[in-house]
């Protein structure tokens, strides 16, 4: 699943190549990607002749400010990812224009496809389709329960460890999963959960409540770090993910534990474990990273 450095990697890519162009068609063949309007045709209609002003993140969303006070958001959630590029519709299948990274099967489950008005498109690959939608008044958006209630962004200037430590105060439970809740920190999910706290040197499950000032210090400084490289990287392409040239990021290289089970730890040598608990997987040494 896409998770902030993924996300932020789509959003620049989107900011080099679709800012103050106009919407002029949306295509679906899944009518239930559009959450808000749920009636596509009604989606279609308010989204059609608006500009896009801004594109930013927020979390794990994707957001185009556009003309007229809306906002449109787009989760990619587990299988999702956005590219910028042009296709054909071939016997009820977008075919991209020329051969190329876009032609790579993973990039090939179009089921979201918006037309600007340079003849550029935007395009939703999403193998599983959970990926979501959503046009908003930007007031409203930004005024929402959901946008409300998220956590600081952990790259930004103002999460120093002082806001690090007030999100994790009174939090209890296994660490890696608390860092995980989007209403601790923003855009944190399975794989950088693990690698910051391999870094960090701290067991994912440690309660939160139990976790030393020094390790809290260790934590917060690798969260930043792992973020950054992941940024720098262009994220992770282990699974799904592609940038919006359809292309994979480099970050697979740097992982040191995420699902690196039974290879050694970069640090002593001991064979990485994985243990699952929550649902997910944690992957970390039993060595360097104790209860
Ligand atoms: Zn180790």
């Amino acid at each position: 699943m896409p998770e902030l450095p993924e996300v932020e990697t789509t959003v620049k890519g989107l900011q080099s190549k679709v800012l103050t162009r106009t919407f002029v068609d949306v295509w679906s063949d899944w009518k239930k990607v559009a959450k808000k309007p749920k009636d596509f045709k009604l989606f279609k209609k308010q989204l059609k002749g608006k500009k896009i002003i801004k594109v930013w993140r927020r979390a794990k969303n994707v957001i185009f400010d556009l003309s007229d006070g809306y906002s449109l958001l787009i989760h990619m959630k587990m299988t999702g990812h956005l590219m910028v590029g042009v296709w054909k519709l071939e016997h009820a299948i977008w075919n991209p224009e020329k051969p190329g990274p876009l032609a790579e099967k993973i990039n090939t489950f179009i089921h979201l496809l918006f037309t600007l008005d340079n003849g550029k498109m935007i395009a939703l690959s999403d193998m599983r389709k959970f990926a979501k939608t959503e046009l908003w008044k930007t007031d409203e958006l930004l005024n929402s329960p959901e946008f409300k209630n998220l956590g600081p962004e952990p790259m930004d200037r103002s999460f120093t460890l002082v806001e690090f430590k007030k999100a994790l105060k009174g939090r209890r439970g296994k660490v890696k999963q608390v860092i995980m809740i989007p209403e601790v920190i923003a855009g944190i999910g399975n794989i950088y959960s693990s690698e910051a706290l391999w870094w960090a040197k701290i067991h994912p499950q440690k309660d939160v409540s139990k976790l030393s000032d020094k390790e809290l210090k260790r934590l917060y400084d690798a969260i930043k770090k792992v973020l950054a490289a992941g940024i720098k990287l262009g994220g992770e392409s282990f699974a799904d993910y592609r940038n919006i040239d359809g292309k994979k990021g480099d970050f697979d290289d740097e992982r040191k534990v995420y699902k690196r089970e039974k290879e050694k730890c970069p640090r002593c040598k001991t064979p990485i474990v994985r243990l699952k608990f929550g649902g997910r997987s944690a992957f970390f040494c039993p060595a360097c990273q104790q209860l």
